[in-house]
């Protein structure tokens, strides 16, 4: 047998080497066996029990996984439990059972089936979303019913599974913590979607936007996953197997080597500090973060908290989860980044109707500032939380200084609300905006005389300044993080911050690359921000050079016309300062 090489967009560095699992492509071939009066009775008892079956399913992974991850992960089932207990749908199934007398798997399916073409129909935003659950819950019954495996994510026992899917939600990326799932292949996504995200806090490999993986790919075939290069090797002959083998160990023995950097500052040789800090989405993640020697965590996103619930999270609720936080990375900061809806992030809790392009539409600060019944809730939590340890508030999606002061004057609000109701709070808290707009970039000199501090998010600062859909496979190679405009907004935000004193740091994925470091750290960055497993080679990499070289690579890399010209300048700049570090894990060659 041939191999087959797959190309796709590398998401997460690394190389997995195991059987293919494919995910949510079971197919159920159900045919309308008719049944004889009699059995009616005996095909209801089946289906109840094929229900209690269900629930005692639902029940032990919600345990495990509340066990594992904490029970916030654990409530996303709460909704598949509800779908169980639809007794409209239930009762349909009996009634259509007596009536047309066909078997409880056929008459099951075809109820199935209406219950997600409405659903799937419906304007609600809310109810909509329900399709996902319903169909999770109704495989796991016909599952029940036929006899099949349990659970195929959560029950497969075989080592190293490769999971190809067309998608991964965040409900199924969080069930997979800490399993037997060795690295992701997905048909669509990009470099900075969930998907991409989550691999990165697992530390696995990920390649996305494979636009063909679920078609070419079947159960059981043994693949190769190069997340650095973006490659997929379906089946590979044994050369191939033996260099990427060896690939593999290089990569190994390069991360113990990182172990002995964990206390060490990222300092370069001739004494420029820069902070190494980490991206998390989950508390979950901190045991993650300290391991890998980030000094405090420079991204909180809090959007999960808001994720796969029916209800808002309690003032109470964001106050004890940023007070552990707080209190685990002490004495470094922890940087909350305040709520962050739209975009790719929907709430399924939230009626936010889905703009005409979601990433231009009523999104982040946008909706807190529309919203301060719930923006509130967060802010006061934070406040709360700031006497616990070093926390810092930043706003996502600035575009100009009014949003700022918009969001500080309800901060304010909160502020004296606490007072009055004698809560204690850190009165010096700083309180930053995220920098991913191109005009709060081109106005960041107006926007710095009223910030504490800025944070960079590239991965929307990118899109929003090339025009390229960051989720978008097909026009992913426009997605240019090297590009000369890029570079300069990146510019003038940290000259802009550093002329009014203020520390400028970078929270996008771009932060985390080892072929750009170089070049930001020439720019001036003050933090570096990014995935806990990417803070050892960045660190390294900022340790070996020197502050004078990295200036002028800085100020070469903004002379070029264009991104290729600034990745291949910057690449041989890296290959010549510190080769011993790099090309290691180039399995590709
Ligand atoms: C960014 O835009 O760079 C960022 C860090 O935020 P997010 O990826 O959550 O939009
Ligand atoms: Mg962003």
């Amino acid at each position: 047998m041939n191999e087959i090489i797959l190309k796709g967009i590398g998401a997460a560095s690394g190389v997995a080497i195991g059987p293919a699992f494919l995910f949510g492509k079971e197919e159920f071939r159900i045919s309308p066996h008719k049944i004889s009066e009699t059995s009616i009775a005996l095909e209801i008892a089946r289906f109840e029990d094929a229900l209690i079956k269900t629930r005692h399913e639902i029940l032990e992974i919600q345990k495990r996984i509340a066990e594992e991850m904490g029970t916030e992960h654990a409530e996303i089932f709460d909704a598949h439990l509800l779908v169980l207990e639809d007794r409209t749908l239930i009762e349909d199934v009996i009634v259509r059972i007596k009536k047309e007398k066909f078997c409880v798997e056929y008459i099951f399916s075809e109820v199935l089936k209406k219950y997600v073409s409405v659903f799937s129909r419906i304007e609600d935003e809310y109810l909509r979303e329900r399709v996902s659950d319903i169909n999770d819950v109704g495989k796991r019954i016909l599952r029940n019913l036929l006899g099949e495996k349990k659970n195929i994510v959560v029950d497969v026992d075989a080592e190293n599974l490769i999971l190809v899917a067309n998608d991964l939600a965040p409900s199924e990326t969080a069930s997979m913590y800490k399993k037997n799932i060795v690295a992701f292949v997905t048909d669509i996504g990009s470099r900075t979607s969930h998907t991409a995200i989550m691999a990165k806090s697992l530390e696995i490999p990920a390649v996305v936007g494979v636009e063909v993986a679920t078609q070419k790919i079947i159960n059981g075939d043994i693949l190769i996953v190069d997340g650095k290069t973006g490659t997929v090797i379906i089946n590979p002959e044994k050369e191939t197997l033996d260099r990427y083998e060896t690939a593999k160990l290089k990569i190994n023995v390069q991360k113990e080597r990182f172990v002995n950097l964990k206390e060490l500052p990222a300092e370069t040789k001739d004494n420029r500090e820069v902070l190494i800090a980490a991206n998390i989405e989950l508390p979950e993640e901190i045991p993650s973060v300290i391991e890998h020697g980030a000094r405090g965590i420079g991204l909180y996103r809090t959007e999960y908290f808001y994720m796969n619930r029916t209800d808002l999270p309690s003032e109470e609720e964001h106050y004890q989860a940023y007070r552990h936080v707080a209190q685990a990375v002490s004495p470094h900061h922890v940087v909350i980044r305040t709520l962050d809806l739209g975009g790719d992030k929907f709430l399924s809790q939230l009626h936010v109707p889905r703009d005409m392009h979601p990433f231009l539409g009523w999104r982040a600060i946008r909706f807190c500032l529309a919203r301060p019944d719930i923006f509130k809730i967060q802010l006061r939590a934070i406040l709360r939380a700031s006497v616990h340890g070093q926390l810092k508030l930043m706003y996502p999606m600035i575009s100009g200084i009014e949003e700022l002061r918009q969001a500080n004057n309800l901060l304010e609000e909160c502020r004296n609300e606490l007072r009055k109701e004698d809560i204690r709070f850190d009165d010096n808290l700083e309180v930053g905006a995220m920098i991913e707009v191109p005009s709060a970039a081109i106005t960041a000199d107006i926007i710095a005389k009223e910030a504490d501090f800025f944070s960079i998010g590239t991965n929307d600062l990118i899109q929003y300044s090339l025009a390229v859909d960051r989720t978008n496979e097909k026009i992913a190679y426009l997605y240019e993080p090297a590009h000369p405009a890029v570079l300069k907004l990146i510019k003038n935000i940290i000259d802009a911050g550093h002329k009014s004193e203020i520390w400028v740091g970078i929270c996008g994925e771009m932060s985390g690359d080892p072929e750009l470091v170089l070049v930001l750290l020439g720019l001036g960055l003050d933090e570096f921000s990014m995935p806990p497993a990417s803070v050892p080679l960045i660190k390294q990499l900022v340790r070996s050079v020197s502050y004078k070289d990295a200036k002028k690579i800085a100020e070469y890399a903004l002379s070029l016309s264009t991104g290729k010209e600034v990745e291949e300048y910057s690449n041989q700049r890296l290959q010549e300062l510190v080769p011993e570090l790099l090309g290691e894990n180039d399995a590709s060659k």
